[in-house]
C-alpha cells in the first residue's frame, strides 16, 4: 500500500535503521554530538536565530508559540482545522481571541489582516498557517508578516509551517517564531516537533510561560546541546538522518523544486480528468481535489489499486480528497497515483480510461527534457 496521506508521511529505510540503534542516554556525551549536529542542520532548514526541538507532537509546539509569545490577545486565521486550533489555544490559555473566518478554501489577505491589527491594539501576536492542511491551501503569510511588522512591529508572527517547513523555501525576514512537525514534511514518525525563533522572539519569551512548554528552559538547555526534560532521543537521531538523507539526494534547493514540479503536474493531470482542485490557491506540501465522489475514488483507490490518500474532516467529510506531495516522492509512484485516481474514474462510470493522467503528468513534469524538435 502506498502511503500518500499529507501525514504521516513514509519514512525512508535509511531513517527507519537509524533509528533501530540501541537506545542512548539523553545525558551523554555521544547524544549531545548527535543533538549539536542535528541543530546545525536544523539551522540550515530554518534559517532562523534560534531553533528548538520538542518531545511532542506539532499541536504541542502550537500551544508553545501561543503561550510563549502572546501575552493579551491572539489574532489568528481560520480557514480549517488548524486555523481554528489556534484560537482554541488561546482561549483554553486564558488568552484572548479575535479571528479572521474563511471557508477552507479560501485563504487571508494582507488587507483584512491589517484592519484586524488596526482596529484592535491589544492584539500582540498574530498566527496562521503557511500551508492550512484542512483544504491544502497556501496562505500569503510572508506577505501579511510585513504588513503586520509594518504597522506594529512588536506584534508576533507565529507561522505554522508544519505542512510548510521541508516543502518550499520559507522567507522568514518577518516571521518571529516558525513551526515545523516529524511527521509531515520530514518523514519521521510522529512526535517530534520543532520551533524557529526570532532574536524578537526570544526577547519577547523573557522568563517564559508554563512548564513543559516553557520555552525560555528550553533555549537555555538546547543552547548546551540538550534537552529540559529527557530528549525523544530516537526521534532526533531519525531526524539527524532525515536531513543528512535530503543533503545527500541534492539538498534542500533540489527538494523544493522537485516538489514544486511534482504538485503542479498531479494538479494538471487531475484538472486534466475534469476534476477540480479546491483550494483557491494550493499548498504544494498536497494535491486538494473537492468532487461527489470523493468517498467512492478515495474507497477505491485503496481497495483496488493500493493508494492511501487522506479525506477531509467535519464539514468536508466525504467532499474531498488530499493525496500528499511532502518529502522524497519517487516520480514513478505519483504517476501511479494520478493513474489510479483515472481508473477509479473509469470503474465509477465518469469517463472511459484513456492514459490522460499519465500522459499530462509526464508532459508537464518532464516538459523540460521533451522539448519538441523545430521544424
Ligand atoms: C498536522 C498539523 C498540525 C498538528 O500537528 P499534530 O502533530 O497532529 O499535533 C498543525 N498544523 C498543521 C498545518 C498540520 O498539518
Amino acid at each position: 500500500m502506498l502511503l500518500f496521506t499529507p501525514g504521516p508521511t513514509p519514512v525512508p529505510e535509511s531513517v527507519r535503521l537509524a533509528m533501530a540503534t540501541p537506545t542512548l542516554h539523553h545525558r551523554t556525551p555521544e547524544f549531545e554530538a548527535i543533538f549539536a549536529e542535528t541543530r546545525a542542520l536544523l539551522f540550515e532548514l530554518f534559517a532562523t536565530d534560534e531553533v528548538i526541538m520538542l518531545a511532542s507532537s506539532g499541536t504541542g509546539a502550537m500551544e508553545a508559540a501561543v503561550t510563549n509569545l502572546c501575552h493579551d490577545t491572539l489574532l489568528s486565521v481560520n480557514s480549517g482545522k488548524f486555523g481554528e486550533r489556534f484560537g482554541k489555544i488561546a482561549l483554553a490559555s486564558g488568552l484572548k481571541n479575535v479571528e479572521i473566518k474563511h471557508e477552507w478554501n479560501t485563504p487571508a489577505t494582507v488587507d483584512e489582516v491589517v484592519e484586524a491589527v488596526k482596529a484592535n491594539p491589544a492584539i500582540d501576536a498574530l498566527a496562521i498557517q503557511i500551508s492550512e492542511s484542512a483544504g491544502g491551501l497556501r496562505h500569503p503569510v510572508e506577505e501579511i508578516a510585513k504588513a503586520v511588522k509594518a504597522i506594529n512591529p512588536n506584534i508576533m508572527i507565529i507561522a505554522d509551517g508544519i505542512t510548510a517547513m521541508g516543502v518550499e523555501r520559507i522567507n522568514v525576514e518577518h516571521i518571529d517564531c516558525v513551526l515545523a512537525g516529524s511527521q509531515k514534511a520530514l518523514m519521521l514518525p510522529p512526535g517530534l516537533a520543532m520551533l524557529g525563533l526570532s532574536n524578537a522572539a526570544i526577547e519577547k519569551i523573557g522568563a517564559g510561560k508554563g512548564y513543559y512548554l516553557n520555552l525560555a528552559s528550553e533555549i537555555k538547555k538546547q543552547k548546551q546541546n540538550t534537552t529540559a526534560y529527557t530528549a525523544a532521543t530516537t526521534l532526533i537521531i531519525g531526524l539527524k538522518a532525515i536531513l543528512e538523507e535530503i543533503k545527500a539526494k541534492g539538498g534542500f534547493g533540489l527538494l523544493y523544486c522537485d516538489t514544486a514540479r511534482r504538485a503542479k503536474a498531479t494538479r494538471f493531470a487531475l484538472e486534466a480528468l475534469g476534476l477540480h482542485s479546491y483550494p483557491e490557491v494550493p499548498a504544494r506540501s498536497m494535491t486538494t481535489i473537492d468532487d461527489e465522489n470523493a468517498k467512492e475514488i478515495r474507497d477505491l483507490l485503496k481497495t483496488d489499486f493500493g493508494v492511501n490518500v487522506a479525506g477531509g474532516q467535519d464539514h468536508l467529510k466525504g467532499k474531498i480528497f488530499r493525496i500528499n506531495q511532502m518529502g522524497l516522492i519517487e516520480t514513478y509512484e505519483m504517476v501511479w497515483v494520478v493513474n489510479a485516481v483515472e481508473l477509479a474514474l473509469a470503474k465509477l462510470g465518469r469517463r472511459d480510461f484513456d492514459g490522460t493522467a499519465s500522459r499530462v503528468f509526464n508532459e508537464e513534469y518532464f516538459k523540460s527534457t521533451l522539448k519538441k524538435e523545430e521544424k
